[in-house]
């Protein structure tokens, strides 16, 4: 089924620099609201903490390409040696069963659900403040000191791009996880209601 605007289910993009709480945003939303998470697939090989985590399928590069290849993906994106991708299948059939369904992606990624389907509702979480979020991205304890520096050179670079673009229908802070995620399923709610 190819994506179309006729589709009854919202396609819901959330977004945000690593550490800002995504995960476990995604997680609580997926028990307080109905709505189908979409495990990616990756070729990142699994790490310690994962399972705190986002999910993913973990697969070889060669299966990545040969999937890039058959048109399986949704939208896909390159982060350092490793690609990440939302599968086409089971999204669009739940999005064709008007059941709403939620995307943890990075900003490439929104970048092309945007442009395949302006309907869709892209959210960028931000941090309360970059001190705050180095904190976060410390307090996980599964980086090095080197992978935290460049995991937060990279958050600041996310941050400026998305507020400088259009892709984002809204930002929302999380400094406190509980309201965040009511203010998502607010946002969801208007949204679903005919609102922008
Ligand atoms: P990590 O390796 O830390 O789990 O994820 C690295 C980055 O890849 C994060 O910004 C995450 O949101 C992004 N990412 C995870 N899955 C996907 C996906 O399916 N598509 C895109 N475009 N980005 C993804």
């Amino acid at each position: 089924m190819a994506i179309s605007p006729n589709n009854p289910g919202l396609l819901i993009v959330l977004c945000g620099p690593s550490g800002v709480g995504k995960s476990t945003i995604s997680r609580d939303l997926a028990e307080k609201y109905s709505v189908s998470y979409i495990v990616s697939a990756t070729t990142r090989p699994k790490r310690e903490g994962d399972d705190k985590g986002k999910q993913y399928q973990h697969i070889s590069k060669d299966e990545f390409f040969r999937r890039l290849e058959a048109d399986e993906f949704l939208e896909y994106a390159q982060n350092y040696d490793d690609y990440y991708g939302t599968p086409k299948h089971p999204a669009l059939d739940l999005l064709g069963t008007g059941k709403d369904i939620l995307l943890e992606i990075d900003v490439q990624g929104a970048l092309q659900v945007r442009f395949q389907y302006p309907q869709c509702l892209a959210i960028f979480i931000l941090p309360p403040d970059e001190p705050t979020l180095l904190r976060r991205l410390e307090a996980r304890g599964r980086d090095s000191a080197d992978e935290i520096a460049k995991r937060f050179r990279a958050a600041k670079r996310e941050i400026h791009m998305a507020k400088g673009s259009r892709t984002f229908d809204y930002m929302v802070i999380n400094d406190d996880l509980h309201l965040a995620v009511e203010e998502i399923i607010k946002i969801i709610k208007h949204k679903r209601s005919g609102g922008i």
